[in-house]
């Protein structure tokens, strides 16, 4: 199985991580995640949770086309809702 690799600015090689789902039963609506990307590949959603009754934010892939794999939401979150994979070729 080969996978997509990157280059560094130094020309070494790198496997982007893709971001694959996001945990909306560990997520806690800080955003952190959202102000970490520089793709705009997230965006805060409301979220009426049935268990509590109750409405939260939540983070949602609106955009995930556009991630480039470099796990920078994933090093923000403190939940660790994320999971990501690298992209099959
Ligand atoms: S992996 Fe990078 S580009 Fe993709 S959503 Fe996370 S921060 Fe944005
Ligand atoms: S950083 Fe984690 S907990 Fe915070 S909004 Fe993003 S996914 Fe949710």
């Amino acid at each position: 199985m080969a996978f997509l690799i990157g280059k560094t600015k130094e020309g070494k090689d790198w496997t982007p991580t893709f971001v694959e789902t996001i945990d909306i039963e560990k997520c806690i609506g800080c955003g952190r995640c959202y102000k970490s990307c520089a793709r705009k590949v997230l965006a805060p959603e409301d979220f009426e949770d049935e268990e509590t009754e109750s409405l939260r934010m939540i983070m949602t892939l609106s955009n995930g086309g556009n991630c480039i794999g470099c796990a920078g939401c994933g090093v923000a979150c403190p939940k660790k809702c994320f999971s990501f994979k690298p992209m099959e070729i």
